[in-house]
This record gives structure tokens, C-alpha cells and sequence, in this order.
């Protein structure tokens, strides 16, 4: 789950961390307010859009030589001119994707004198499965251009997570971004602080881009990205208020509703499955058949009725969909309870599509016969392979 800039700078500074002052707006007589509670005379009116690369993106609706969705304004009048040129119109960034996102909320915050800029992630690193952060002196730039073309000028520090940030740690990160007396103690407080609150807000990411140095020596988070491991959620009830629905994948918010994992891909076959690990061998075996998946729906262990029909509902109503392979495993649910699942959500929701239902475990001869003696169009599948090569047939035969 990813948050706003302005909300992950509202729980950083709760950890003592430096953020330039700045206030949220939703309209232009907002965004002046929000300027007037600030000292001026620099203001910067930054687009709140769950994407980096603000600063180079481009509105659709503007010219080309329009400025992009992070603005230095020298006076009040200008936020008021810049927020109305922003608000409601469609920010283009190298992150968003062609159709870009449209700008509803504004930050408006101080403009710092930058003397440095730096780069600083947290993240949980896989490979070695701790912590880990990293530091680059290439702050304010694309940081994966950085790590294909100067990747010694990244350092990555793995933290011991029984132990946390140590203050070695924290003159490792000083030494790779060559700062020096009190800077370096600064540095090594600083990202003592953010490693606290990255794991007090579990986040799977914090990125700060830039850190920056001001001119009077003051080291401040001038852009950062959140975003917390969904499996913390039950931990976190304050996530719901932070959460920005109009950011999201509108059949990925529904399929949560259900307490379904949906995830949207770009073929043309739609799959329900039961656990996470079915899902990726029904896709691998769709792809080894010369075919994509539309996406996948993962309606767990305890799929009822409900859940079945919500999960062909979501699935079918994405027009890429072509076809649809229903490939369960009763293990604690019966394959008959599956077959009167399918069958009664198929009916409710209506299916144009070919669909191929491969159902193995307890009860597969009841449920079998349950879908063989419908009158709904199913092929039956014997197994994964022979599912795979049915619904890729029969997409390829209608299309
Ligand atoms: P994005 O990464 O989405 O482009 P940033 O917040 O990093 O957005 O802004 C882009 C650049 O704009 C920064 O690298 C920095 O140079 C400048 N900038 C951002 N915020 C401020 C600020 N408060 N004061 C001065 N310059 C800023
Ligand atoms: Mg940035």
C-alpha cells in the first residue's frame, strides 16, 4: 500500500525527522492559505500523486513548455497561479504510464536553499532477508540510471534487525555520502531515526529523494515515497485514513472488499484459483502454451458462493478477458461445493467466454459430475497441463 508524500512526511517528523513545513490543498483558495501560513518568500507547490518523477512530468493539458507537478513559487500570487494550473489536470511522469494521473491534492511547502542533495532508501532486501539501506550521493536524480551507469557511487548497508541500527551503521552512511563533524553525527541520527520509523510503521519501502543539505547545515527530507507491507495491516488500523482509493486499481479495491487477491495483467485470459501457489503454475503454464494472462484471483481457502461469484464478477468485467480457466484445489473446501459455486456464479453474472474449469482434491468426481450435468457451456479439464491447452485452444478458436 502506498501513501502520499504529505503523509509519510506527517509520520516522519512524529520520529523527530527534519520535513520543510508544508500544508495539504484540494483547491486553489486552499493552497493560498496553505501559503500564508508559511514564511515565504520561496513557496514549492508539489502534486500529491502516488508517482516519483514529478518534477519532470508533463500535464496533458498544458503545452510542452508548461512547468511540470513540483513548482517553486516567489510569491502567494504564483501558488494561486500554479495550484489552478494543476488541480484537476492529468500529471504524465516516467512512473505513471502514458494515461497519467490526475492531480487532486496539493503540498505546499516551504522552498529550502539546497546545498546538497542526497539519496537514502530503506527496504527489506531479499537476498540476504534483513533490512538493508542505501546511500547514494546522487541525490535528486533517477536512481536507476544511477545504478546502471555509476553503480559504485551506491552503498548499500544491511542492518542486523536483532541489533537495529547501530551507530557503525550510521557512520557507514555518513562515510558514503562524505559528510563530515557534525554533519556525520547528523546523518548517523537521522538514519537511526528513519530506521525506526521504518519499522515502526512497517513499511516496505521508504525512499528519500533528495536528502538534502541546506545552506545553513541542516540536513532535511525534502521528497520521500512510503509504502507498508500489506500483511501488517491487521496491526495498523490509522492505515485506513491514510489510504487514497482514487490511486488504486479499481477492480484490485474491489476484489479487497471480498478479501480477494486480485492482480490485473495484460493478456487475455482471466484465472480464479485457490492459493498463491496454484496461481503462479496456472501462469507459468498459460505462458508455456503461448498465451497471457489477463490476471489472476486468488479466492483462498475458505472460498464460499459469495466469494466465487464476486471472483467471476471482477474477472469478467476487465474487457481484456477472452477466456477463463477456473483451476481449484479442494483440499479443505469440496470440489462439489466448488462445482455449486461455479455454477450458480456463472448464472448470477452471465459468461460470453469460454471457460475451462480443471477441479482436483476431495469430492473431484461429485464435483465433476455436478458441472458435467449443468446446462452451463464448462470444458472440463483432467489437469493443469490439459487446462492449460484447453482454454488456449478455445481463445484461439473464438478470436
Ligand atoms: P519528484 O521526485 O517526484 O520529481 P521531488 O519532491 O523530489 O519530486 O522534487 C523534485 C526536485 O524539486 C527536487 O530534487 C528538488 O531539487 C526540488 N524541490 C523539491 N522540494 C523542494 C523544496 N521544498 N524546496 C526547494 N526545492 C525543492
Ligand atoms: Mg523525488
Amino acid at each position: 500500500m502506498n501513501i502520499h508524500e504529505y503523509q509519510a512526511k506527517e509520520l516522519l517528523a512524529k520520529h523527530g525527522i527534519g520535513v520543510p513545513d508544508g500544508h495539504l490543498a484540494t483547491s486553489v483558495a486552499e493552497a493560498v492559505a496553505a501559503a500564508e501560513k508559511l514564511p515565504g518568500p520561496l513557496y514549492v507547490v508539489k502534486a500529491q500523486i502516488h508517482a516519483g518523477g514529478r518534477g519532470k512530468g508533463k500535464f496533458k493539458e498544458l503545452g510542452p513548455d508548461a512547468k511540470g507537478g513540483v513548482r517553486l513559487a516567489h510569491s502567494v500570487d504564483e501558488v494561486r497561479e500554479d495550484a489552478g494550473e494543476m488541480l484537476g489536470h492529468t500529471l504524465v511522469t516516467k512512473q505513471t504510464g502514458d494515461e497519467g494521473k490526475e492531480v487532486q491534492r496539493l503540498y505546499v511547502t516551504d522552498g529550502v536553499d539546497i546545498a546538497q542533495e542526497y539519496y537514502l532508501a530503506l527496504l527489506v532486501d531479499r537476498a540476504s532477508g534483513r533490512p538493508a539501506m542505501v546511500v547514494s550521493t546522487e541525490g535528486g536524480m533517477d536512481i536507476e540510471a544511477v545504478a546502471e551507469e555509476t553503480p559504485e557511487k551506491i552503498v548499500t548497508i544491511t542492518i542486523d534487525p536483532l541489533a537495529g541500527f547501530t551507530e557503525a551503521d550510521g557512520r557507514r552512511a555518513a562515510e558514503a555520502l562524505r559528510l563530515e563533524g557534525d554533519l556525520a553525527e547528523a546523518c548517523g541520527k537521522l538514519c537511526a531515526d528513519l530506521y525506526e520509523a521504518f519499522v515502526a510503521n512497517d513499511c516496505a519501502m521508504l525512499e528519500i529523494n533528495p536528502l538534502v543539505e541546506t545552506g545553513d547545515g541542516e540536513l532535511l527530507v525534502l521528497d520521500t515515497k512510503m509504502s507498508f507491507d500489506s500483511n501488517a495491516e491487521f496491526r495498523h488500523p490509522e492505515w485506513e485514513a491514510l489510504r487514497d482509493t482514487s490511486e488504486e486499481d479499481p477492480m484490485e479495491l474491489e476484489a479487497s472488499k471480498y478479501d480477494l487477491a486480485y492482480i490485473k495483467l495484460d493478456g487475455n485470459i482471466g484465472c480464479m484459483v485457490n492459493g498463491a501457489g496454484l496461481a503462479m503454475a496456472t501462469m507459468d503454464i498459460i505462458k508455456l502454451n503461448g498465451a497471457f494472462p489477463a490476471n489472476f484471483c486468488d479466492v483462498g481457502g475458505g472460498a464460499d458462493k459469495e466469494k466465487v461469484a464476486a471472483a467471476f464478477r471482477i474477472i469478467l468485467s476487465d474487457p481484456a478477458v477472452e477466456g477463463m480457466l477456473v483451476n481449484i484445489f479442494g483440499g479443505i473446501m469440496r470440489c462439489d461445493t466448488i462445482a455449486e459455486g461455479i455454477i450458480s456464479a456463472a448464472k448470477e453474472v452471465g459468461i460470453s467466454v469460454p471457460l475451462v474449469v480443471r477441479l482436483e482434491g476431495t469430492n473431484v468426481e461429485k464435483g465433476k459430475a455436478i458441472l458435467a450435468e449443468s446446462d452451463l457451456k464448462v470444458v472440463p479439464a483432467d489437469d493443469l497441463g490439459d487446462a492449460a491447452r484447453k482454454i488456449v485452444a478455445e481463445v484461439n478458436k473464438a478470436g
